[in-house]
């Protein structure tokens, strides 16, 4: 049986980003991965292949609609559907690939078959043929991420009612789609579809879009993504979903009370993750799990028993690659005696729609909530130049400090590129940075930062463009 420092269970960006960090510690480090390729949810069938079919769709509606009123009238012009995936495809092996890549520079041995903690320092691996390999390791880590779950009365047929899994890789537009919850993931992949050509309806339990993000964006969002010809029924609750004879039926109770039934080609549900720990062994090694099927963790990511840790979209927390990757360098780093540390406040929350949407720290609702006195700054894209140059001037940055001292909350923008642009409040209140900070900043002119730092100069109503 050969012994590592580290076994890494799940080769996800949590997985895979402890286990280079954990080599690079001097660490000897195997990393179990059941798929073929590494790189886990978010490269294979998350982040990635989504933010491809993002990129690509973004080409196509903006050739369409967007760059004629800017002197470039495009015609001819046609979808090609099977290239487009091809094109994700692709980018999704350079992706994978390239953790195997990292893997072969680091020494990190890897280790293809599904993993089981047989008991503290011991993985039983099966590979696909039923063959078993045994690993000792003086630490495991579970980074086992999670899968798309579902609500009762939902009939998932991976084909016409599916998850993200399917709508990454539809080989036709659909005519009408069907996308159940008004969460990142449904708002992604239902632009995706909808700016392709599909009527895309959205069904949300909730009486707003985006749970938990500031309440300022989502309404902005709900405007700005109904304008664009998608379909929101906010407050209502699916019943049933299923395929009935080749075609998607979803029925739902709207707002009113009155029962309503929509049809459709394709039907995504994306009501959310669970946490993935099957077959996993944690039962019978002792590890608590809470009642939501996370693996319970300390402050430093150790689980109750000793040598066991755990990190990413199988504990608690938001479900978000770079999350798992800091809770992964840090839980590595703590294992080899050194300070690691993740910074809660500090991890930027990303929607990647046209325009896209950022957050970093509290919101106001929850400012408001926490009785933490706050003063706030905005500031539109449509009064900065460049938002102008681009045509590109819906939504704007929000700034929230403390009252008192000033120091930045939150920082929540709509806008072109504000998933680029919350980068730089991401360090700002990882430096606990005030607003001031950021208004006295020279930012490059012209560039959409300058709406960053314009709200920030709104925070003590000096904004000089507005
Ligand atoms: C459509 C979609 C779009 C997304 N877009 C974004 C985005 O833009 N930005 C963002 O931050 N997040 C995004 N996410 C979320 C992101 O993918 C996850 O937060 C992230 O992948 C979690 O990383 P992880 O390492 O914890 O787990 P995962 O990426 O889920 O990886 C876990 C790995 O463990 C393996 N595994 C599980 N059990 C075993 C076992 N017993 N033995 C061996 N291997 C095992 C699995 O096969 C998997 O490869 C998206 C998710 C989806 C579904």
């Amino acid at each position: 049986m050969d012994t590592f420092d580290l076994v890494v269970i799940g080769a996800g960006p949590g997985g895979y980003v402890a286990a280079i960090r954990a080599a690079q510690l001097g660490m000897t480090v195997a990393c179990v991965e059941k798929e073929k390729a590494l790189g886990g949810t978010c490269l294979r069938v998350g982040c990635i292949p989504s933010k491809a079919l993002l990129e690509a769709s973004h080409v196509y509606a903006h050739n369409k609609h967007g760059a004629e009123k800017m002197g470039v009238r495009v015609t001819g012009m046609e979808l090609d559907l099977p290239a487009m995936l091809a094109h994700k495809d692709a980018v999704v092996k350079a992706n994978t690939g390239g953790v195997d890549g990292l893997f072969l520079k680091n020494k990190v041995k890897r280790v293809l078959g599904t993993g089981r903690i047989a008991a503290p320092g011991k993985v039983v691996v099966t590979a696909a043929d039923g063959s078993v390999t045994e690993l000792g390791a003086k630490n495991i880590l579970v980074a086992t991420g999670s899968v798309a779950s579902s609500i009762p009365g939902i009939e998932i047929d991976g084909d016409v009612v599916g998850t993200s899994d399917q709508a990454i890789d539809y080989h036709e537009v659909p005519r009408r789609m069907v996308v159940i919850g008004g969460g990142v993931i449904g708002l992604e992949l239902g632009s995706v579809w909808s700016r392709l050509g599909a009527e895309v309806t959205v069904v949300e339990y909730l009486p707003r879009l985006m749970a938990g993000m500031d309440e300022e964006l989502a309404s902005a969002a709900l405007k700005i993504f109904t304008a664009q010809g998608i379909k929101f029924r906010l407050g209502c609750r699916v019943q049933s979903a299923k395929n009935a004879g080749g075609k998607g039926r979803v029925v739902f109770i709207d707002a009113d009370g009155t029962e309503q039934t929509l049809e459709a080609e394709r039907v995504l549900v994306a009501v959310g993750r669970k946490p993935f720990t099957d077959g996993l062994g944690l039962q019978d090694a002792g590890v608590r799990v809470d009642n939501r099927g996370r693996v319970e963790i300390d402050d430093h990511f150790r689980t109750n028993v000793p040598g066991i840790w755990a990190i990413g979209d199988v504990v608690r927390g938001a479900m978000l690659a770079h999350k798992a990757e800091e809770e992964g360098v840090a839980a590595v780093e703590i294992m080899a005696g050194k300070a690691g540390h993740v910074n809660y406040d500090a991890i930027p929350n990303v929607v990647y729609t046209d325009p896209e949407i950022a957050s970093v720290g509290r919101t106001e609702e929850e400012l408001k909530a926490a009785g933490i006195p706050y003063k706030k700054g905005s500031f539109p894209f449509k009064f900065n130049g460049r938002a102008r140059a681009m045509n590109a001037t819906d939504g704007f940055a929000k700034v929230l400090a403390h009252a008192t001292t000033d120091r930045i909350l939150g920082v929540h923008i709509i806008g072109p590129q504000a998933g680029h642009l919350i980068a730089e409040a991401a360090v700002a209140i990882d430096m606990m940075a005030s607003s001031e900070d950021i208004a006295r900043t020279s930012h490059a002119h012209p560039t959409l930062s300058e709406v960053v730092k314009e709200a920030a100069l709104a925070v003590e109503k000096r904004a000089i463009h507005q």
